[in-house]
């Protein structure tokens, strides 16, 4: 194992998950990535190692742990981004911007933009927020 995927197994224990090999091999390529991944192309990358249950279970898992949190783009089809350290199963804690790009369809995730506090009614429990904002990214407009 690389120092990387040592690290993601340490991840994974983390959260009291089997390392597995095709576990590694996702966070691997999505971490690869300073975008989110979508489904699709997660297959054609990975199709080799996993097949599509395996994969289709394996995203499942992550974002029910709070490991992946999953965005759709302008087509709606799901992309995967890595969570940050402060994410568990209970709730995602890294609520931040999604940049869609209206040209490229790429998913950026804009960490560093502060959300406003919501105030949600005192019987309602609060999951995830998500804010998508749609433009053209930095690498289109140039
Ligand atoms: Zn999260
Ligand atoms: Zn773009
Ligand atoms: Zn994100």
């Amino acid at each position: 194992m690389t120092g990387k995927q040592q690290r993601f197994a340490e991840l994974l224990k983390k959260h009291k998950l089997r390392v597995t090999k095709p576990r590694i091999a996702v966070l691997d390529v999505i971490s690869d990535k300073e975008v989110a991944v979508s489904q699709p192309d997660l297959e054609k990358l990975l199709g080799r190692e996993i097949d599509r249950v395996t994969l289709y279970r394996c995203l499942a898992t992550f974002e029910e742990k709070g490991i992946l949190h999953k965005v759709f783009d302008l087509h709606g089809t799901a992309a995967y981004a890595m969570c940050n350290a402060s994410c568990s199963a209970e709730q995602h804690a890294d609520q931040h911007v999604h940049f869609i790009c209206s040209r490229c369809n790429q998913v950026y995730c804009l960490d560093d933009i502060k959300l406003p506090q919501l105030h949600i009614p005192q019987n309602y429990r609060l999951e995830q927020v998500g804010v998508n904002a749609i433009g053209i990214c930095g690498a289109c407009n140039q």
